[in-house]
């Protein structure tokens, strides 16, 4: 694995042969999560495929001139032509593994994957999801001295991770940092020996058995799983918002507001986080254009009168995305008045889409019972509709989703299964 910069792209990328190419940024959770599987899977494929690296912030020259609009994302190359799709956000090995796949032989990918040894390993709990809720659930049963793992698609941290500022979790007169909140939450719980396995991709979950298999080769197994598996944003759902994520259109303030510096930019959504993260966003761009379906917001007041004291942003009530499509440089958002149907275009250098999340239940949502927003059902312990396996923060069913409820619920879950395995 080698890190480049621009004056060597030539070089190392249109004149070498089979080539992966990372570029990333500093202070991106995305990234950070990518960065453990890309080294891994350096170690098998790098006989046969180059791996690069590139710091985007210090080749941003290079980084515009391929399209490139946020980190990570990963580009692949064969003899100096772009192959394969682009991987960009939260980037799956088993994305990344198709890509370079698709650039060999089928018997040498076949020699490679003969080269990964299945393992099992046991431990008393599995965590699934190393969010607020989760890593409260490892600080606990760690400290009972119970044998825990906590198992996450991406880094620790959860959505807190990619929040800018948390200012309502308690024992803290600032706000905090989000990053930072969930950086000392998973290292308080990581120095009591709790077990990590993240950035990994969870393959398939069997409740019945309590055996969790992670990036198709390690199975583990425990006597109790606990689901903290949060929830992810929605989608608009509007021409153009698939092929343009990671290409103009992004989901994370924290990760893409910094490019914005004396650029425009649309928000849809007109929740919290819409407002919170438009207020970050203006730190950076010149103009910020929310997009709201209602003819108010629904965030608290107080974040409101922010947004309506900010020059820098203005505001579109009673207004839906229809379309996002490319124009050069610029991403144009065709919006459509929810009233009279009329149609128009904002013209601006990308767009931050925040409408709400959904519990990420895929994995097991035929085997528990859910409510009908197809949150995870739980008694007051946290116990699912199977037993053994319980599930706690936001992808319950519950009314209020919170930094201190999630970690309210992971306390519940790890005291009652503590006593449970006395
Ligand atoms: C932009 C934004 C701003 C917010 N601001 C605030 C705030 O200021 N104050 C506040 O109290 N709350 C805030 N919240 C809400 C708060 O972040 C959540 O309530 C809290 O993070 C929930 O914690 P959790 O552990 O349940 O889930 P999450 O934080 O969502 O964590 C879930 C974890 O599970 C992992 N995961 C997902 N699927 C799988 C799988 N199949 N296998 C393994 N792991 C998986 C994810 O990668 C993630 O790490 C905000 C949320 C957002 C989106």
């Amino acid at each position: 694995m080698k890190e480049i910069n621009s004056s060597e792209f030539e070089m190392d990328v249109l004149h070498s042969g089979k080539v992966i190419l990372d570029f990333y940024s500093t202070e991106c959770p995305p990234c950070e999560a990518l960065a453990s599987k890309f080294e891994e899977l350096s170690m098998l494929y790098g006989k046969d495929v180059k791996f690069l690296k590139i710091y985007r912030q210090k080749n941003r020259e290079l980084a515009d001139k391929l399209g490139v609009k946020s980190s990570p994302t990963l580009l692949f190359f064969d003899d100096g032509k772009e192959v394969a799709g682009r991987l960009s956000g939260g980037v799956k090995r088993s994305d990344i593994i198709h890509n370079l796949d698709s650039m060999l032989p089928s018997e040498r990918v076949a020699e490679i994957k003969s080269l990964i040894k299945p393992t099992v390993s046991e431990f008393d709990v599995i965590i699934l999801g190393a969010g607020p809720g989760g890593l409260t659930a490892g600080l606990y049963l760690c400290q009972s001295k119970i044998n825990t793992v906590l198992i996450d698609i991406a880094l620790p941290g959860g959505n807190v991770a990619t929040t800018h500022e948390v200012s309502n979790y308690p024992g803290f007169i600032e706000p905090q940092a989000g990053y930072m909140l969930s950086h000392n939450m998973s290292e308080q719980t990581k120095l009591c020996g709790t077990v990590y396995k993240v950035a990994v991709d969870v393959t398939r979950v069997d409740l019945e058995k309590k055996e969790v298999i992670i990036d198709e080769f390690e199975t583990v197994r425990a006597k109790r799983i606990i689901i903290a598996t949060g929830t992810t944003p929605n989608l608009t759902g509007a021409k153009g918002e698939k092929e343009l994520k990671g290409k103009g259109i992004s989901y994370c303030a924290t990760c893409d507001a910094k490019y914005f510096e004396g650029k425009e930019a649309v928000v849809i959504g007109g929740g919290n986080s819409a407002i919170e993260e438009s207020e970050y966003i203006t730190r950076f761009a010149d103009k910020l254009t929310i997009v709201h379906q209602f003819d108010k917001f629904t965030a608290n007041k107080q974040a409101q009168d922010k947004v309506f004291n900010n020059p820098k942003i203005s505001v579109i009530f009673e207004n839906e995305p229809r379309a996002f499509v490319r124009d050069g440089d610029k991403i144009v958002t065709e919006i459509e008045n929810t009233r009279n149907k009329e149609s128009r275009k904002i013209v601006s250098d990308g767009v931050f889409i925040f409408i709400g999340m959904k519990p990420n239940v895929d994995l097991f949502k035929d085997k528990l019972t859910l409510d009908n927003w197809g949150y995870i059902k739980t008694d007051e312990d946290m116990r699912t509709s199977i037993p053994g396996i319980y599930a706690v923060g936001d992808v319950i069913s519950k009314k209020y989703r919170q930094i201190t409820t999630a970690v309210a619920d992971g306390t519940i879950a790890a005291m009652a299964i503590a006593k449970e395995l006395d």
